[in-house]
């Protein structure tokens, strides 16, 4: 729990100090292992990346919207999971909002990215993952 988060996500510093990764249990950790509800679409983004590093498919489904949940979720056997970077959250209203982000990988020995521009949607006070475009 004392690890950095899977996400990268930097604390917010004061003016004197510098940004450091901030640690998995004040960053993703109690949306994964506490249902905490994420507060925001990239919190949820964010949060959704590191299940993905630690292959937590329960995590991936229950965040999935229902209208485009997959049954099931397989997990590339040997992939690597790099970095997370996000480049824009942008709220279109109180309930819908979209992520642009770049995640990069390592795959069968290939390096990979998948960007992606995508949708979050608010229902009962908790997001999900709609879909999303390719870049
Ligand atoms: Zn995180």
């Amino acid at each position: 729990m004392n690890e950095p988060c899977p996400c990268g996500r930097a604390s917010q510093p004061a003016a004197s100090k510098r940004a450091e990764p901030l640690p998995f249990s004040a960053c993703c950790g109690p949306y994964l292992t506490q249902n905490v509800p994420a507060p925001d679409a990239e919190s949820l983004m964010r949060s959704r990346y590191s299940a993905f590093v630690l292959e937590r498919a329960d995590y991936l489904l229950a965040t999935w919207h229902v209208s485009t949940r997959p049954a099931t979720l397989d997990f590339a056997p040997g992939a690597k999971w790099l970095g997370l970077e996000v480049r824009s959250h942008t709220l279109q209203d109180a309930d819908h909002a979209e992520v642009e982000f770049v995640a990069r990988c390592r795959e069968a020995g290939r390096a990979t990215r998948l960007h992606e521009r995508s949708r979050f949607v608010r229902e009962s006070g908790r997001w999900f993952y709609v879909d999303g475009d390719q870049f």
